[in-house]
């Protein structure tokens, strides 16, 4: 079991007609850090690091220093692992985000390996069963469109069987509110709809679009604010009763610990492929159930990222919502591996079963879509 290659490949495809426009702006490519940890036994393991818009720079990282760290080490080791990059990288070096981006893909390889070689799918090893996962309809899709455009991009995710969706808000308050008006008058009062602003708002956007949220019963708002902005948290917490939610730009155990003590964030949405993996994101779950608070995980790019946070939603005792990425395109979801996940007739999706994360991989489409430099979102 003893780690012998650890390869990281930054990929890319184009958007070419331009993806919807989102808080964080235009996607015009799709960027991605696949991650492969060979054994001395012949087991592969596979996992995604967040590109954090900066994948070329994140996969040398893996490559470079975090490699020579830890191969020769036992890939069954996670927390030794995960022990030795905190002691010479996060610890010493400071909670940037490039480190928790890059040993966040190495830790979910290795899970893979452990499974693959106990036999067992991810879920399992994780202490959990197979039981059904409610999903909404997320990702990179249903942005900032004409209110009757977006209900007609919501209305085929709503027949397939979701029950919730998360609309992008972020723009004027007042084009917001009518985006959130039509999805409620169009598909009712049973369908959850959920926000993200993706730090788009101010204080004061926060204050004026409340009351509307409140009154089109949003299941929560979802980043108004950078993850490091508190006392703009701080602030908006008594504008309304919809939770405020963040997490997938909030980095290992210990940027949750501020979270905890501000008692504003009542969502928590940690990324497997960002926090510091998912030997991280269990021990984020665990101290969020100490308090009662639900762990709704943001999802990465790809398929290996998407399976991975599923097994955890099936392990942990406060999981939530999967984020089903329904963008239209995303060939990391479906030509990078086989297929990660299925949304259900009754809005849910399931485990996958095989060994370890259970996504088989295409490798000739990580030679075939080499990094592309550069911004995604423009
Ligand atoms: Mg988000």
């Amino acid at each position: 079991m003893k780690i012998v290659e650890i390869k990281a490949y930054p990929t890319s495809f184009p958007v070419p007609s331009g993806g919807p426009r989102l808080g964080i702006g235009q996607a015009v490519k799709r960027d991605a850090v696949v991650v492969k940890v060979v054994t001395e036994d012949g087991i592969v393991g596979w996992g995604e690091s967040h590109h954090g818009r900066a994948h070329t720079a994140v996969a040398k990282l893996i490559e470079t220093t975090l490699s020579s760290l830890i191969l020769g080490m036992d890939a069954a080791d996670v927390s030794g692992v995960w022990a030795k990059i905190y002691k010479f990288q996060l610890g010493s070096h400071g909670m940037g985000a490039a480190t928790a981006l890059a040993m966040s893909g190495i830790d979910m390889a290795l899970w893979d390996i452990r499974g693959k070689a106990a036999g067992w799918p991810l879920y399992r090893l994780l202490g959990g069963s197979a039981r059904p996962i409610p999903a909404y309809a997320g990702g990179v899709a249903l942005g900032y469109q004409p209110p009757e455009q977006l209900v007609e991009e919501a209305r085929p995710h709503v027949e397939a069987g979701y029950r919730a969706v998360k609309l992008r808000v972020g723009d004027t308050v007042r084009d917001d509110i009518a985006r959130m008006e039509a999805v409620r008058k169009a598909f009712g009062g049973d369908l959850t709809i959920l926000t993200d602003a993706n730090t788009g708002y101010r204080v004061d956007d926060v204050r004026r679009v409340m009351p509307a949220m409140d009154a089109l019963d949003i299941g929560w708002l979802e980043e108004p604010f950078p993850a490091h902005d508190h006392f703009s948290y701080v602030q908006a917490k008594g504008f309304g009763r919809t939770p405020l939610a963040a997490g997938e730009n909030h980095y290992t155990r210990f940027e949750f610990t501020r979270v905890l003590e501000d008692r504003v964030i009542t969502v928590w949405q940690p990324d497997l492929s960002k926090c510091g993996g998912i030997t991280e994101a269990l021990r984020i779950a665990a101290m969020a159930s100490a308090y009662k608070i639900p762990v709704h995980p943001h999802s990465s790019m790809t398929g290996i990222n998407q399976a991975a946070s599923i097994h955890f939603l099936a392990a942990i005792d406060n999981g939530g919502y999967f984020e089903a990425d329904v963008s239209k395109g995303n060939k990391f979801r479906d030509e990078l591996c086989s297929e990660p996940w299925r949304i259900g007739t009754d809005g849910c999706v399931r485990p996958l079963e095989k060994p370890g994360i259970g996504v088989e991989m295409d490798e000739g489409f990580l030679q075939a879509h080499p990094a592309i430099e550069g911004p995604g979102y423009v």
